[in-house]
């Protein structure tokens, strides 16, 4: 028809399209799993907007039909969800815009080739998993709010189409041309059991229609609801998997119900690697807001933002369904439901740091953000200070704070660390010479966030903190390991440090008796030209 509008995918599309119709999977059922949450998703979407925008919701009853055609040998997955424009259907379904699909892609460009399906298994790769199964898919979607309709086509060979279309209410229609090895997904009892095994906590009922019988597949319990001997890890990992875009295991599941003054019900992961999605990018917490289980908004920063890893969901019957934008910010009921999140969290890393081995992983992905907090937050600053961990001079592997305290030497009076950019050349740096002498200890920062904190927590135990560059250390009151009867530690550190400074310009440095009130000299070796020597003192001093 003269409507049919081809566009080519973008570039990464095509890779990602080609990659998932020629691998083979263990998995490829996920493909269900991707297109049943794309629909509560867009459930969810609708009911929020509707409440807010001119935007008729969903009815009450409204479910997610999967409906398997033998004789078409198609399976259709329908939702009245917001549904999609026609410049939507091409952004969302021609090109990669989302920050998971793309880690998923730039992670294929590492790695060996067979280690690829188990990739697509892990991650899902959205909407594009249906080609998977399907050799042609069509989409065809209406926008609430909108009249018309569209219908978006492919192959998953390159290019797409767009074409006009009628649907009699918003939503979306995705219908899979099956393959001919799919053929288990027209099986009403296969759908049933993937549904159940990956979808049982949506929200939204999913039904199964087939020869004219309509079931219910899904619990729909919201899994933070049921109490905790209800749920099994396994299904504490797939929805954490869900929520997160998570391929790997939770490092800490946290899941309770406040009841009393505050009434909330809360199932929270600290991931146990870290995400794709830089932990520097976003900086606030995305947290799910759910009101009697109706999804809200992931804006609500019920954590601080240096507890933006922690992911999950924050259920509340304390906040009207029609909350809105303003409210949301002024509300005491937020404010103190992160109060307690926020402890709660907490106390549990609290409790995860006795046993070191274990807390160690958390550390190395988190740590950084952690720290932040010392400066972020003044009233937490001391529940944060003893869950730090550091390298240091003294010991191999990680130390904290309190570890530190109870090694400082009689007579040590301050907390001493070093800051730099990486590890190595704390390690080598001449600042420490005058401190190992003494057998004092001192902690190695080299995170982009040490240069903040360490002035801002001010004192550890009564103990200042104290950067070993800052002039005027004291060290005396400290015995030295051993006397050489030569120049002080503190100067050979001193020289140390003009050696590496000046490497490219002087010969040496040394101590001497010569001078009294001067500071340095220049003196030549061997007996070289006077106009050598000054070059050289121009050329250190630019
Ligand atoms: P993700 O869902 O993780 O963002 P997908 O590739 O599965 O990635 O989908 C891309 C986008 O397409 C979604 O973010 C959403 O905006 C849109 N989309 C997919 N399925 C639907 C649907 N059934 N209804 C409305 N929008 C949808």
């Amino acid at each position: 028809s003269d409507t049919l509008e081809r566009h080519e995918f973008g570039a990464e599309v095509g890779r990602l399209l080609d990659l998932v119709v020629h691998a083979l999977y263990s998995d490829r059922e996920i493909f269900l799993r991707e297109l049943v949450a794309n629909a509560a998703d867009a459930m969810d979407r609708r009911r929020f907007e509707a409440l807010t925008q001119a935007v008729s919701a969903p009815s009450p009853d409204a479910t997610i039909t999967i409906s398997p055609d033998k004789a078409a040998r198609t399976l259709t997955v329908a939702d009245a969800g917001i549904g999609m424009t026609k410049a939507e259907l091409a952004q969302n379904l021609g090109t990669i815009a989302r920050s998971g699909t793309r880690a998923f892609s730039q992670s294929l460009g590492d790695g060996k080739a067979e280690d690829k399906p188990s990739l697509i298994g892990q991650f899902g790769v959205g909407f594009y998993s249906a080609f998977m199964v399907a050799d042609r898919v069509t989409v065809t979607s209406r926008r609430a709010g909108a009249d018309e309709a569209w219908t978006w086509a492919s192959d998953g060979q390159g290019s797409y189409t767009l074409e006009a279309a009628t649907r009699d209410e918003p939503g979306t229609d995705i219908v899979l041309h099956l393959k001919e090895d799919a053929d288990e997904y027209l099986e009403s009892y296969r759908l049933d059991h993937v549904v159940r095994k990956w979808a049982d906590h949506i929200t939204v009922p999913v039904a199964i229609v087939s020869e004219g019988k309509t079931e219910t597949a899904n619990q729909g319990t919201a899994l933070w609801r049921k109490s905790k001997s209800e749920v099994t890890k396994e299904q504490y990992t797939e929805f954490y998997r869900h929520v997160g875009m998570n391929f790997d295991e939770p490092w800490a599941t946290l899941h309770w119900r406040a009841e009393g003054a505050l009434e909330f019900s809360a199932l929270l992961f600290i991931p146990g690697m870290k995400p794709f999605q830089a932990v520097e990018g976003e900086r606030a917490s995305k947290l799910r807001l759910h009101v009697r289980r109706m999804f809200i908004t992931d804006e609500a920063e019920l954590l601080p933002t240096w507890l933006r890893f922690v992911q999950g969901v924050v259920d509340t019957e304390d906040l009207p369904l029609n909350v809105s934008r303003e409210m949301l910010q002024a509300t005491p009921v937020l404010t103190k439901i992160r109060r307690a999140v926020t402890g709660r969290v907490l106390s549990e890393l609290t409790t995860r740091a006795k046993d070191a081995e274990g807390y160690q992983p958390f550390w190395e992905n988190f740590g950084p953000v952690l720290k932040e907090g010392i400066y972020e937050d003044y009233e937490r600053r001391a529940e944060i200070a003893p869950l730090l961990r550091f390298r240091s001079s003294a010991v191999d592997g990680w130390t904290s704070l309190p570890d530190y305290v109870l090694r400082m030497k009689d007579g040590q009076e301050a907390i001493y660390y070093l800051v730099a950019d990486d590890a190595d050349a704390l390690a080598s740096s001449p600042q420490l010479e005058g401190f190992r002498a003494r057998g004092v200890e001192v902690l190695l920062l080299s995170d982009h966030v040490d240069a903040f904190w360490p002035e801002q927590l001010g004192r550890f135990e009564e103990k200042p903190l104290r950067s070993v560059t800052q002039g005027g250390l004291d060290l005396s009151k400290i015995a030295a390991g051993e006397e050489n009867g030569e120049a002080p530690a503190s100067v050979d550190a001193l020289i140390a440090a003009l050696k590496t400074a000046l490497a490219k310009d002087v010969a040496d440095v040394r101590t001497t008796d010569r001078l009294v009130e001067s500071a340095v000299v220049l003196s030549a070796s061997g007996g070289g030209p006077d106009l050598q020597m000054q070059r050289l003192l121009r050329r250190a001093g630019r």
